[in-house]
């Protein structure tokens, strides 16, 4: 039977697009050939690339708005680099709320004055900043707007008068918001998305090729957008996961339903954290706490090893707290049943009926 999988990245995919990836590494679409052994320019990967991104853009609600999605390679992190390279001609403002902002700010820096406008640094990470001022003569604004490791979740963005990145990597399609407020998105497939190796970026075509200085061809965004994702060989098997995985979503009636399963598991998860009293979230202000990421501590450390074998044996796997945190965080991603949060409920009660 398979595993109630809480990992944070890797993460769950549906079991249906698992399937169907597996038959497609075998035999793709009735071709007697793998999927992974034809050519990216041959009609029917050509057609998986088209119907990757025009899903994307789909259920972003960004179709016919002057938005490109591409798939690209070198993950986020490459991301925070491209990003920079870009756009940033003088100076960018960063909101630092966690480990992988903190990131795309040191990228940045090598390119321009990088304003910092705020930062949870001071507890760790364990809330959201608010109330901060955004200087206005800055080429963009970059957000994370899920913190995967600490757990915290931007609920409202920023009015801002100059184009607004966005990392979405850890809580992409998970939920609806206005996405035309956001300039560009890019996100890690490995979460809501698909396999690792493929990075989804959606950005607004008239925000780029501002920049006065020259950008290398494959980190070159119009580049990549003149040849429709396909510049260089892209990542074949990823990308057709992905797809598989967009379809599925919309095969489940698209973001605003899954919001709708998302915010149940959260409720459910977060309302045990807070009920059992050998349980604490780590993130206090519960406003800040992300539904894709919940992480909480056991408070008698020496029950530790007693916890972790229930819920070995209850077949719960990553649920490990990311080693800068501690503790446990259970990552509820969007393929992630409800069923696998009512088993973890489960084996809290059952800790605290017998501790
Ligand atoms: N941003 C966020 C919010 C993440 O969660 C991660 C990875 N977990 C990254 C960036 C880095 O992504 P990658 O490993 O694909 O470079």
């Amino acid at each position: 039977m398979k595993k109630h999988n809480f990992s944070a990245g890797p993460c769950i995919l549906p079991q249906s697009v698992l399937e169907k990836a597996s038959e497609a590494v075998k035999n793709f679409n009735g071709l007697d050939l793998s999927l992974i052994e034809i050519s990216h320019r041959s009609k029917p990967f050509v057609d998986v690339m088209e119907r990757a991104q025009e899903l994307a853009l789909k259920h972003l609600n960004l179709q016919d708005k002057g938005y490109k999605a591409l798939f690209l390679q070198g993950g986020a992190s490459l991301e925070f680099l491209m990003v920079a390279y870009n756009l940033l001609e003088k100076k960018a403002a960063y909101l630092n709320t966690g480990t992988w902002s903190s990131k795309a700010i040191k990228e940045a820096r090598l390119f321009g004055e990088i304003v910092e406008v705020a930062s949870s640094k001071d507890q760790n990470f364990n809330y959201i900043p608010k109330n901060y001022a955004i200087p206005s003569d800055i080429d963009y604004f970059h957000c994370t707007s899920n913190n995967t490791i600490f757990g915290t979740q931007m609920q409202n963005f920023p009015e801002v008068s100059v184009p607004m990145v966005c990392d979405m990597s850890s809580d992409i399609f998970s939920r609806v918001l206005d996405f035309s407020k956001f300039d560009l998105i890019y996100a890690g497939a490995q979460k809501n998305m698909g396999p690792a190796g493929t990075t989804l970026v959606v950005v607004k075509e008239e925000i780029l090729g501002k920049v006065s200085r020259t950008i290398p061809s494959m980190l070159d965004y119009k580049v990549h957008i003149s040849k429709d994702s396909m510049f260089n060989t892209p990542a074949v098997f990823p990308v057709y996961v992905s797809m598989l995985t967009l379809d599925w979503l919309q095969e489940l009636g698209g973001v605003a339903n899954i919001e709708k399963h998302n915010t149940k598991k959260a409720e459910m998860m977060y309302g045990e954290i807070d009920r059992n009293p050998f349980f604490k979230g780590f993130v206090t202000n519960k406003e800040d706490r992300s539904k894709m990421n919940a992480t909480f501590n056991l408070l008698d450390t020496s029950l530790e090893e007693r916890f972790n074998t229930m819920c070995r044996e209850a077949g719960i796997n990553g649920l490990n707290g990311h080693r800068s945190v501690g503790g446990y965080r259970a990552s509820m991603y969007n393929a992630l049943p409800l069923e696998s949060v009512k088993v973890l409920v489960d084996v809290m009660q059952t800790l605290e009926k017998q501790a």
